[in-house]
């Protein structure tokens, strides 16, 4: 009989599963349980939705469930819950969420895509109407419904990572007060402080009010139920809208419960096959673990980047093509308005930590010739190994144009190149578009 393919979790690791297995099998039987109403949508895209630069939530659908039973022959089946996996009989319980039924279905092969779920402290009042955490797209529709139909004026963001910095810049453009609130002396703490601190600057000075080493301790709300104040162990601030982005953990409980090894992390352990403990169940994306290739260990990283990769290899494996994972080394890219933030590798602190020997470059350039009209700065910070001068990672602020560069940076990484590699290295230029020495090659020259 026919292969029996069931993935949990229909957004970017179970349907780039799914779509990978359908390519390689068209006979297989696939099916897809999805608890939200949506599938294959963009979380990355929400803060702009909320922003107003994106029209409509259905902009933000690469293909809803219609159209993978329809044009792919996938049964994607979204509002219905896995509850549970029952290893030993290769079957897993179903609630069907709109007609309150369960039921178990069969399978040969299972993946496990459940993604990530945002973390929410047990403080009072949270649950106050008006604070919102994004996760999926149905969460983030809540969130917009509720901006435009209560018209929020004070906003306090808790968290000062990329969803609070692209949340700000969002809330901003709405033209509402802006609080951001971080327990840290810093945002974006995945940047070693000499960077952060200039992006403190610019959302300082974009009217961000921005209040750090603060510990968020307990909300109030009206009569009405609405949030009204976000209280800390320093300050009390008004609301009447707050963005929690306190960062997330991986939604594993159901692989937990059925057995599945978990690794510290609490995410769901994989080999580079993205093989689970358990026989014929694979997990990818937020849910799984990645080996990191420069801090040698396994971590937990939730990204869209990597879910979709780990969906590939997960639905080429399972599609009995082999296919291997290589690990992540840490690359990530946001912006707050104008300025552009990456990183890759190790930052000062991380390679401080692990005890390397490293040499560090900061250098200010311009993002494209001087003398081109809207040309403005990039600043680079590069660490390469004491010893070998192999490039260890980097992080990049700077005008529009500015943060993409660092793929050029992680593929030196992921090639195990050195400073002069990089600095020798045959990039482009063009005015408009660059510098003759491309500002990350004047930072490799330093390191040479
Ligand atoms: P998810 O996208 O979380 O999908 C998992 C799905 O499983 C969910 O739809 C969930 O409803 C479903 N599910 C869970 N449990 C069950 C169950 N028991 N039964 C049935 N269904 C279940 N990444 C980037 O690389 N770049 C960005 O710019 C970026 N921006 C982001 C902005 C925001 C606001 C957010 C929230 C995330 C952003 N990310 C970004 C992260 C990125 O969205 C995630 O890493 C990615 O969506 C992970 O994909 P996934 O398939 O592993 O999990």
């Amino acid at each position: 009989s026919k292969t029996k393919i069931i993935v949990i979790g229909g957004d970017a690791a179970g349907m780039s599963a799914a779509s990978k297995i359908r390519r390689s099998h068209h006979d297989w039987e696939i099916t897809v349980y999805e608890k939200s109403p949506h599938t294959s949508y963009s979380a990355c895209g929400m803060p702009y939705l909320i922003g107003g630069l994106v029209s409509s939530s259905e902009n933000l659908v690469a293909r809803s469930p219609e159209t993978f039973r329809k044009k792919y022959n996938i049964q994607a089946k979204p509002l219905h819950e896995v509850l549970q996996i029952d290893i030993p009989k290769q079957k897993v319980l179903v609630k069907n969420l709109e007609s309150e039924t369960s039921f178990w279905d069969n399978y040969d092969k299972l993946l496990i895509a459940t993604g990530a779920f945002p973390n929410k402290p047990q403080l009072p009042e949270i649950d106050s109407k008006g604070i919102f955490c994004l996760s999926t797209l149905e969460s983030g529709i809540t969130a917009w419904d509720y901006i435009k139909k209560q018209n929020p004026k004070k906003a306090v963001i808790v968290g000062g990572g990329y969803i609070g910095v692209e949340m700000a810049e969002a809330l901003l453009e709405k033209g509402m007060e802006v609080t951001l609130i971080d327990r840290n002396p810093f945002i974006m703490k995945t940047l070693d402080p000499d960077m952060s601190e200039d992006i403190c600057e610019a959302m300082t000075s974009a009217g961000v009010k921005l209040h750090l080493d603060e510990n968020l301790t307990s909300f109030k709300a009206s009569g009405d139920g609405k949030v009204k104040k976000v209280i800390t162990d320093k300050n009390t601030y008004d609301a009447d809208l707050v963005i929690l982005g306190m960062g997330v953990s991986p939604n594993s409980n159901i692989a937990k419960e059925a057995g599945i090894k978990l690794c510290d992390t609490a995410a769901i352990q994989v080999n580079e096959k993205m093989q689970t403990s358990a026989e014929n169940i694979w997990a990818a994306g937020d849910c799984a673990s990645s080996y990191h290739r420069l801090r040698k260990k396994v971590l937990f990283v939730a990204l869209g980047t990597i879910a979709n990769k780990h969906g590939l290899v997960a639905g080429s494996n399972m599609s009995g093509e082999e296919m291997i994972f290589p690990g992540v080394i840490g690359t990530a890219i946001t912006k707050f308005q104008d300025l552009e933030i990456s990183r890759t590798g190790l930052t000062e602190k991380e390679a401080k930590d692990m005890g390397l020997a490293y040499e560090t470059a900061t250098i200010k350039s311009s993002n494209f010739a001087g003398y081109y009209p809207g040309s403005g700065d990039i600043k680079v910070k590069l660490l390469v190994h004491k010893d070998g001068r192999e490039i260890l990672g980097a992080q990049i602020l700077g005008n529009p144009g500015s943060g993409k560069r660092i793929d050029t940076i992680a593929a030196a990484i992921m090639g195990e190149l050195t400073a002069y590699d990089l600095a020798m290295m045959d990039l482009a230029y063009v005015p408009p578009l660059s510098t003759v020495w491309d500002p990350i090659q004047i930072a490799a020259r330093r390191l040479i």
